[in-house]
């Protein structure tokens, strides 16, 4: 294909081009009617204690993640729609929508679970984040430190000051900032001195290497120590064995996220959250059919 490209025989690829670019443009028009329609909504997926297997180990809270039921074209993942978004502007919108139904969720779960939100780089960074949280915490009544929020590292690359003051009025507010995909993109040491990050998140790449090659098995050890030494707790994403659940666990790993321990699934719908009266288990049950 880039052979035929470089001998001039472009024209093979503009239709199909024209085609991608009209295809973007009315998935945009579809995306901005997507939250009034209620095709949009969130799973949700367990993070758990690294026990040495999955029985010991216990839900501590879980990460929501968008979901687009797309009328016609089904399934749209948000790898695909959330950078859609970014670049039209409707991630205000959008973001907004999502903290506050994962916010209005979380208030109704048993008191010591967690609920992690990720923010996208043009929500954290060109909105007006902090009042945004600030003000859902109110209107929903969620505790402050049952929030975290997920940030990736290339979102502080961009502004490094603007960066820095907006995670500390955001830590101000009593909640919790987690560094999303670790060692994945500009990953630099110098973050993690610079940046008040509560939790580090270990990119699944890693993670799925983990008894496939050792520089894996090493990379995980030294950013569970790294972390530790800057007292961050670790949280290894994209777990999917027994194997890599026990490495991890041996390792001192705080939490885990992954199929192997649960996949995102939509709370609301299907289950309801039980805690235990003795506060340390968390049952998930089956939805109570209300109304
Ligand atoms: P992320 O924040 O790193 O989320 C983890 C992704 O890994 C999720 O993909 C999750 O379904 C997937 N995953 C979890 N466990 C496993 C596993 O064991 N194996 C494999 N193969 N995958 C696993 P998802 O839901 O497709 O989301 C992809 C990305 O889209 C997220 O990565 C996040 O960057 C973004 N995203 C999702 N929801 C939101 C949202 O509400 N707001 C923003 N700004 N971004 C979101
Ligand atoms: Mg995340
Ligand atoms: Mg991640
Ligand atoms: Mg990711």
């Amino acid at each position: 294909r880039a052979k035929a490209k470089s001998r001039g025989s472009i024209s093979l690829f503009e239709p199909e081009m024209d085609q991608q670019i009209r295809d973007r443009r009315v998935l945009h028009q579809d995306l901005s009617v997507a939250i009034r329609n209620g095709e949009l909504s969130l799973y949700y997926q367990p993070q758990a204690t690294s026990g040495a297997t999955v029985a010991t180990s216990e839900v501590i809270g879980f990460e929501a993640l968008a979901r687009w039921q797309h009328p016609l074209r089904g399934f749209v993942s948000p790898a695909d729609f959330i950078p859609l978004a970014e670049e039209s502007g409707l991630i205000v919108e959008m973001g907004q929508w999502i903290l506050r139904e994962a916010c209005r969720e979380a208030a109704s779960w048993p008191v010591p679970l967690q609920i992690a939100v990720n923010l996208s780089p043009a929500q954290f960074m060109h909105g007006d984040v902090v009042s945004l949280v600030h003000s859902i915490l109110l209107e929903t009544g969620l505790a402050p430190d049952r929030l975290e929020l997920e940030i990736t590292e290339g979102v502080l690359i961009e502004d490094f000051d603007r960066g820095l003051a907006l995670l500390r009025r955001l830590k101000a507010l009593g909640v919790r900032i987690s560094m999303d995909d670790f060692g994945s993109g500009y990953s630099s040491l110098s973050y993690l001195q610079a940046f008040p990050f509560d939790k580090i998140k270990i990119d699944r790449a890693f993670v799925m290497n983990l008894g496939r090659n050792p520089q894996s098995a090493a990379i995980v050890r030294a950013v569970i120590d790294l972390g530790h030494g800057l007292e961050m707790s670790i949280v290894a994403e994209g777990v999917e064995t027994q194997e890599q659940l026990s490495f991890l666990s041996e390792e001192g790993c705080d939490a885990v996220q992954g199929y192997f321990i649960g996949k995102p699934f939509p709370i609301g719908k299907y289950a309801t959250l039980v805690g235990r009266s003795d506060g340390d288990v968390i049952v998930v049950e089956p939805a109570r059919k209300t109304g």
